[in-house]
């Protein structure tokens, strides 16, 4: 698995990689808030080990951050501090479980053993990102109270997009996944239709927008003024 240890303590963190490499998973570290946040949007992770005290922006703000980009990573909290608060402040910000330090190696990958099989219904039949959730097996976009069914192509193309939301899915990419090689379509059928998904999610109210990016293809962008 691949593993994000956020944590400012670089002894501990050090530790926890060595032990995570031993199992044979691959271990990246970011030693502070800003850092942390950072890598975790790029949501390529198994699983997140997160310290609530760091430099920069705490461990509870990173997560409610990701949780509200759509991130559904597991989340490992880590903490020094063993108050109530904090784990009821931990769990509603989003984490699969809370560790208080000192623990053991044990432990610690007892749990991550435990988030990171957890049944997922919403990790394998739902991509979600911001506001929207796109299901898997019927095609329903929703925001809020509102969804809409999408053509099968439209499902392809922005199910692309939500996967791998702010990074760039060029047209090429597109054409393949949607239309099939071999087919005579151009980048302007592309064009057709992502002019009808940036109508759905305005009919939606979504706050996310796809952006064009010329030359390049398409970002799916969360925080657009409704
Ligand atoms: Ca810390």
């Amino acid at each position: 698995m691949q593993i994000l240890i956020v944590e400012d303590e670089r002894l501990i963190a050090q530790t926890i990689a060595d032990l995570l490499e031993t199992q044979g998973d691959q271990a990246t570290l970011a030693l502070d808030g800003p850092s942390g946040l950072q890598a975790g949007l790029e949501n390529r992770w198994d699983a997140i080990i997160l310290d609530v005290m760091l430099p920069g922006m705490d461990g509870f703000q990173i997560l409610r951050t990701l949780r509200a980009r759509g991130i559904i990573t597991p989340v490992l909290m880590l903490t020094a501090r063993t108050q109530v608060e904090d784990r009821v402040e931990g769990l509603d910000s989003g984490a699969d479980y809370y560790l208080t330090k000192p623990f053991s190696g044990q432990e610690l990958l007892a749990c991550l053993r435990a988030i990171t099989r957890r049944p997922g219904p919403v990790r394998e039949n739902v991509l979600s990102f911001g506001d929207l959730r796109l299901e898997l097996s019927s095609c329903l976009l929703t925001c809020g109270g509102k969804s809409v069914r999408l053509s099968r192509k439209e499902f392809e193309i922005l199910g692309m997009l939500l996967s791998q939301p702010d990074r760039v899915v060029s047209k090429e990419d597109i054409l393949r996944r949607a239309w099939g090689p071999g087919s005579e379509a151009d980048g302007g059928s592309v064009e057709v239709y992502i002019s009808f998904l940036r109508k759905k999610l305005q009919h939606l109210g979504s706050r996310c927008v796809i952006r064009t990016l010329r030359t390049l293809g398409y970002r799916l962008e969360w925080g657009a003024e409704p």
